[in-house]
């Protein structure tokens, strides 16, 4: 397995070098993997209480990151997913502790219920004030026997809580009091669609096919309660709420909180649509979404799922989880959820040019239901060559444009020459997308600038705004002759165009133009681009024509075909 380590031995130390090298608020604490707040000895003699978190490590950016004022103190790091030991807590309690004492949130684990439990007694042998909490939010053994329930994500949560009562100065019984309500009101399940690997193994705990995904698992890499078929975000989202509301026995009207963490390698794009199925499945159930975080919060290495977690609110516990905060993964409040705020976008000015009387064109109409044909037809192909040099979307881009155009083929040609060009570069630019969808709308405007007030252009008309519009294209795209662009098969076509047109027929002139267009596009074959994606890889694109190149041949036929019908028809 990959990964950006020097040597699995080392992993734990190189990575707290690292974190506090970033963060100057926190300090390592000498002959031990405890990270603390650099200022910890202040805010222990102003008598805070402190509080000191941890365990294995593997679940960035806890705890580390939640280090800091009004969250926690310290926090003791064990090698990767194995609890740390008695002596690395004790040695962060001595460090830590005041006259206010010290309140330990140890997640439910038996390795750190051990270590922390044991460093605590010795702890207040040696006449420090110190008291455990132990979090246990998994839904998921919410009904087994055994070592009991699971801290997961949810114990960021009693974090964010207890820090808030710390810093407000209340006694050690008090602050663990409101933990204890935090740790009671939070319910957390997770889904995993890949699993981790451990640094320096070769192979994760579980496998999982392209089809399944693991409900109910730990933050170990071990094994879930359940495999099921991968569904829909939103299948998943309703499986993991459900679960988690009836583990808190949310009723209507009840507030609540809700966090969507990120196990490690998930996407934001796909935290967000989870986080907006979880607060659609809360309002199904009429509950009240005030707070809604999402982020990367509690992982498990690189697995890729998240986890849901919900808090049921109380004035109390949004209060302490509104307080500020200093820990540099406490992503702050928490929106109001549900308060989506949405603003109009502003309309367009009103249309100031002088507009020429609608004198359609004829035969208009078939030309663009020719070139949008061609396209579809051409749309494998295109897809094809764009896939080969460049990201592939070059055919399905042209061709949604396409179907845009033969849908409004009517309305656009029933405008005048200047108002139908101006028409399909809004079209275009609203369709199309990508360079080419740019790149063309703005040749489509400029030609239509150039048309502007000319009510039956003259062939020589259409050869000064190809002109116009080839020359806006290479303006905006920085683009010349012999970039590998699209500009390669454009920029013969309409000179030869203008050139041909003085000498011979429409006709003639149109057939020597797509000869031209032709020609250029053939010669990208043996060009490495400069503009495009095509221009990252260099030589690699060598032998494969430019798509824009070609989609610009495909249009002339189709264009020169439609004419020489509707001349012959003449
Ligand atoms: P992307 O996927 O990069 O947004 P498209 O797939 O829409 O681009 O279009 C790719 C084509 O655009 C290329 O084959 C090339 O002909 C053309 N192209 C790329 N960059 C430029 C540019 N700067 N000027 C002119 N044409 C360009
Ligand atoms: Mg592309």
């Amino acid at each position: 397995m990959k990964k950006l380590i020097n040597e699995p031995g080392s992993v734990l130390d190189e990575m707290l070098a690292g974190i506090v090298a970033a963060s100057p608020q926190l300090a390592l604490l000498d002959d031990h993997r405890v990270i603390l707040r650099a200022d910890y000895k202040s805010v222990r003699d102003e008598g805070q209480v402190a509080l000191i978190s941890g365990g294995g490590s593997g679940h960035e950016p806890a705890h580390a990151g939640y280090v800091g004022s009004g969250m926690l103190t310290a926090a003791v790091c064990g090698e990767v997913f194995t609890s740390p030991s008695t002596d690395a807590v004790l040695a962060a309690i001595r460090a830590v502790t005041g006259s206010a004492g010290t309140l330990l949130i140890v997640k439910n684990y038996t390795g750190d219920r051990l270590n922390f439990g044991l460093a605590a007694e010795i702890a207040r042998s040696e006449g420090l004030d110190v008291q455990m909490i132990v979090i246990g939010d998994d839904a998921a053994l919410r009904d087994t026997d055994g070592a009991g329930r699971r801290g997961i994500a949810g114990t960021v949560l009693v974090h964010k809580v207890a820090g808030a009562a710390a810093a407000a100065g209340f006694t050690l019984a008090r602050v663990r009091k409101v933990a204890a309500e935090a740790a009671e009101s939070i319910s957390t399940m997770g889904v995993a669609l890949r699993p981790c690997t451990v640094p320096g193994s070769e192979r994760s705990n579980f496998e999982l096919t392209e089809e399944e995904v693991e409900f109910g698992l730990g933050i170990h890499g071990e094994t879930g309660r359940s495999r099921e078929r991968v569904g829909s975000a939103r299948s998943i989202v309703e499986r993991l709420c459900s679960t988690i509301f009836e583990d808190l026995a949310l009723k209507t009207g009840d507030r609540v909180g809700l966090m969507v963490n990120n196990l490690g390698a998930t996407p934001p794009m796909e935290l967000s649509i989870v986080a907006q199925e979880a607060i659609a499945m809360a309002q199904q159930g009429r509950l009240t979404v005030e707070r809604l975080w999402v982020g990367t919060f509690l992982t498990a290495l690189d697995m890729a799922g998240c986890s849901i977690t919900a808090i049921k609110l109380s004035d109390t516990l949004s209060e302490a989880l509104d307080a500020p905060c200093g820990a540099a993964a406490w992503p702050g409040p928490g929106l109001a959820a549900g308060k989506t705020l949405r603003v109009a976008s502003p309309p367009p000015p009103p249309d100031s040019r002088s507009k020429t009387p609608a004198r359609p064109l004829p035969g208009a109409r078939l030309v663009l239901e020719a070139a949008a044909n061609a396209l579809l037809e051409a749309e494998p192909h295109l897809t094809d060559l764009d896939r080969r040099a460049g990201d592939g979307d070059l055919g399905v881009n042209l061709a949604r444009g396409a179907k845009a155009i033969a849908a409004a083929a009517d309305n656009l040609a029933a405008g005048s020459p200047a108002q139908m060009l101006q028409d399909l570069s809004a079209l275009v630019r609203r369709e199309v997308g990508g360079t080419s969808g740019a790149l063309y709308s703005a040749g489509l405007l400029r030609a239509a600038v150039a048309l502007e007030g000319v009510s039956n252009p003259s062939p020589s008309d259409w050869a000064a705004a190809l002109d116009e519009a080839t020359s806006a294209i290479s303006t905006i795209g920085d683009a010349r002759i012999g970039d590998r662009t699209m500009l390669d098969a454009l920029i013969p076509a309409a000179s030869v165009f203008r050139e041909t047109l003085a000498t011979s027929s429409l006709t003639a002139t149109l057939k020597a133009a797509i000869a031209a267009g032709e020609e250029g596009a053939r010669k990208t074959e043996t060009i490495a681009a400069r503009r495009g994606r095509a221009s990252y890889i260099g030589d690699r694109a060598l032998g494969t024509r430019d798509p824009g190149a070609q989609a610009v041949v495909v249009l002339l036929e189709a264009i020169a075909g439609a004419l020489k019908g509707n001349l012959a028809e003449r």
